[in-house]
């Protein structure tokens, strides 16, 4: 998959190959924007640019070295992330890092290091990473990956050259999926849309989640108003019981919301998501006002806010979903169910 195969982002990658071409890469990136836009696939492309046997200022994927880059196994190019079990980057790490991109390169080229992701490195890791930074050793380039900045040292930012990611346009992606991925042209559509370009969080989805779990949640959510208190109860012990299931219900709860605030405000039906439960989200558009809409997706940003800081998990679903059922006990509102 040479860099003209690398879906979006034509910008960054453009600056990127005229550095690479001008032999002027900068000695430290920060590559920030969304889980799954391809941030990593374009850091682990430069390094492969960087070494292959093939192809100049690009790469084949096939060579000795663009393998043995994809397979970890490049003496010039190191991977740092979180070790197995643990959740962060630790200065250990770091230091052995810096131990080896100070080493003479194997191959004679530039060395490259990629942390990902770079937000889990502590305070320790980030302080001793600093001061690479400072004295950058010649021929290497680091590339810090994150999906937010803003727990890095201002100190350790300024120091790197920022690129930032987008999502991908809805129809780019699509057209990915559909093209690379095989998958038919309503499944790759849809995921597309549901993940709003993210091909990697659309990579993670099978068939059976986009179904079964997103439909049930979505049903589950729309019933919370006429629900008494222990289904809402009982839906936050469920969600809270499952990390992942509940980072994902809750952004198809988001992902809905969103719809019904588009139909609310524009009409505008390209900006669905949930465009296969088209019927249930006119119908439910029609119920509220954009305004309450707006509420609950300012309330949900919270409870998302809330869970990455580690608050405890059932308590906040609890608020939420209670909050949900009892506003709308209060007002009395019937509201009907997704069909399809
Ligand atoms: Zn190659």
């Amino acid at each position: 998959m040479p860099f003209a195969e690398i879906v979006g982002h034509e910008r960054q990658l453009r600056s990127l190959r005229l550095s690479l071409e001008n032999g002027r890469l900068h000695h430290a990136y920060l590559f920030f924007g969304p889980e799954g836009v391809g941030k990593r696939t374009i850091a682990e492309a430069l390094a492969k640019s960087l070494h292959c046997q093939e192809r100049r200022f690009d790469f084949c994927d096939r060579c000795p070295n663009c393998v043995s880059i994809r397979d970890r196994n490049h003496p010039d190019v190191h991977m740092v992330e979180p070790q197995e079990g643990k959740k962060e980057v630790s200065i250990r790490q770091i230091r052995e890092l810096t131990e080896r991109i100070f080493l003479r390169s194997f191959s004679g080229r530039t060395k490259i290091a990629l942390i990902d992701p770079a937000e889990l490195m502590n305070y320790h890791a980030q302080n001793a990473l600093l001061k690479t930074l400072e004295e950058p050793p010649e021929k290497s380039t680091l590339v810090l990956i994150t999906k937010n900045s803003g727990v890095l040292l201002p100190t350790l930012l300024s120091r790197c050259l920022r690129i930032s990611f987008g999502l991908l346009p809805i129809a780019e992606a699509s057209l990915f999926l559909a093209q690379q991925k095989r998958l038919p042209s309503a499944q790759s559509q849809l995921l597309a849309a549901l993940t709003m370009g993210s091909i990697g969080q659309a990579l993670g989805l099978s068939e059976g989640l986009v179904e079964a779990e997103r439909k049930k949640s979505i049903e589950r959510y729309c019933a919370l108003p006429e629900s008494d208190f222990r289904s809402a109860l009982a839906f936050a012990e469920e969600l809270a019981s499952d990390k992942e299931k509940c980072s994902r219900v809750l952004q198809w709860i988001e992902a809905w919301n969103r719809d019904l605030l588009a139909l609310q405000v524009t009409e505008a039906n390209g900006l669905i998501r949930n465009f296969d439960l088209m019927d249930s989200l006119r119908q439910h558009a029609g119920l509220g006002r954009a305004e309450e809409t707006l509420a609950v997706l300012s309330e949900l940003r919270r409870v998302v806010d809330a869970l990455q800081k580690n608050y405890n998990r059932r308590m906040v679903l609890e608020n939420f979903f209670i909050s949900l059922a009892c506003k709308n006990h209060s007002e009395g509102r019937k509201v009907a169910r997704p069909r399809g």
